[in-house]
């Protein structure tokens, strides 16, 4: 076989990349071994473990008594898995390597991929996903190893040209605050931001990375979820929203793309995404709306007032977002329906008009359906608020289980754990200033 199957990212010391043309190659400390590794490290082995191409299945097999880590899973003995698209392999200790299957793509090479910050490597292959105006990609920081995503975000030329005339500060301190602020913000159902790297054309945004894909593709595949599902997933958003308003944030893009799962088992962690990042890069709302084609999830009061800039809403507008939400998750439908046709959508939306009927709906239990007319409220003072939806009966009813399943969750986690608020109050009132007045 001449044209190379794959290639893998050497994340040891300085980048290296090693091409896979034949059918089997060797990793080990071996110098016969293809890719041989000069370490020290006793928990490698000479043949330590092989690449495979069976058929057109990239796989690896051991061969190490230690054992050969794939995407975290441990394969022990003689055993073969097959390896995904920017599987991560561990050999012990810190040594590891990133494995790109150029079958499914043989254009994107990992020759795209390029050093930002100077300490994360970002891939240029594949896309982990795709937003309303981002991409989101594979990255590792080459000093911890750690897998990241990275979000890049085109700068407008707005954007730069408001920062060089002054108009938007862009100093090193506002920048350096900025992304204290976003790294500050931590909670076990949120996706963290672990740094934020800007350059002229880009920002970049490094945040945890996230496995278990969109609950929009859940709840499309199946369409719709089981109550008590949807309640345990509900609750987690519902946590991650009471945290952020506590903090006086609001996040304003809360829909089914947002929300990502850890496994693709609703009973696995949430993390709600997306956030703050409309201010960040000083993008109004209008222009998001615009981008994202998608009236779905906006307020009656939003399209009210559309054309003002759309920065005055309250935090109410995200429980409309909850309440369009949780009406998707029970039914596998939409409320106000699609935006085949957006001046309809916004009519409809305006009225507050949808309903509960049809087959859908028949084993939806009572408080399930309260709680949704609750937060599909037109009014936004009468709007149940996020600590009233979190004292709902829907949630009440079972609460003990919930926090018990929550608790058991966050333990299972890899990283939950470690999300603890550091510094509360001095970031509490950074962020109020910051998220109120739009300072930056
Ligand atoms: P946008 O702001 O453009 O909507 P998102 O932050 O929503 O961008 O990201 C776009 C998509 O990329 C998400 O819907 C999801 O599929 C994927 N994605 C985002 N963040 C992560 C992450 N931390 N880990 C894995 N995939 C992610
Ligand atoms: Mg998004």
């Amino acid at each position: 076989m001449s044209s190379p199957w794959g290639h893998l990212a050497s994340l040891n010391g300085p980048l290296a990349f090693h091409t896979l043309p034949s059918t089997h190659h060797t990793l080990g400390t071996a110098p016969t071994c293809d890719i041989s590794l000069p370490t020290a490290a006793t928990s490698i082995s000479q043949h330590h473990c092989r690449l495979l191409l069976l058929g057109d299945m990239p796989c690896l097999e051991n061969l190490s008594p230690h054992g050969t880590y794939v995407d975290g899973k441990h394969v022990e003995g003689a055993t073969k898995v097959s390896l995904t698209n920017g599987a991560e392999i561990r050999l012990g200790g810190d040594t590891f390597f990133v494995f790109t299957n150029l079958l499914e793509d043989p254009k994107l090479g990992v020759f795209e991929g390029r050093v930002v910050g100077e300490r994360y490597y970002v891939f240029g292959g594949y896309e982990l996903g795709k937003g309303s105006f981002a991409t989101v990609r594979l990255s590792v920081d080459l000093k911890t190893g750690e897998r990241l995503a990275c979000k890049v975000i085109q700068r407008g030329k707005g954007a730069r040209e408001r920062e060089r005339e002054g108009r938007k500060p862009s100093s090193g301190t506002v920048i350096a605050r900025e992304t204290a602020i976003l790294k500050n913000i931590m909670h076990p159902n949120l996706v963290q931001v672990k740094e934020v790297v800007r350059t002229e054309e880009c920002v970049y945004l490094f945040l945890t990375r996230v496995t278990g894909g969109e609950l929009f593709y859940y709840v499309q595949k199946h369409g719709g979820m089981e109550e008590h599902a949807a309640k345990f997933v509900f609750y987690q958003i519902l946590l991650a929203v009471q945290y952020l308003h506590n903090l006086d944030i609001t996040h304003r893009d809360l829909k089914l793309e947002n929300i990502l799962m850890e496994s693709s088992n609703p009973f696995g962690r949430i993390l709600v995404s997306d956030l703050g990042l409309a201010k960040m890069l000083g993008t109004s709302l209008s222009r998001m709306r615009t981008q994202c084609g998608t009236l779905t999830y906006v307020a009656p009061e939003v399209l009210a007032s559309s054309g003002t800039g759309g920065d005055g809403y309250g935090k109410c507008v995200d429980c409309w977002s909850l309440g369009v939400l949780l009406y998707t998750m029970l039914s596998g439908t939409l409320p106000f329906g699609t935006d085949s046709d957006g001046q309809l959508l916004a009519t409809r939306i305006k009225r507050a008009e949808y309903d509960l009927e049809g087959e859908e709906w028949e084993r939806v239990s009572p408080e399930g359906k309260h709680l949704i007319t609750s937060l599909l409220t037109h009014s936004p003072s009468a709007r149940l608020t996020i600590s009233g939806a979190l004292s709902h009966p829907w949630i009440t009813k079972r609460g003990d289980l919930l926090r018990l399943l929550y608790r058991k969750m966050i333990r299972r986690s890899p990283d939950a754990g470690r999300a603890e608020w550091v510094g509360r109050e001095a970031a509490r009132r950074d962020l109020v200033r910051l998220f109120d007045t739009g300072a930056y």
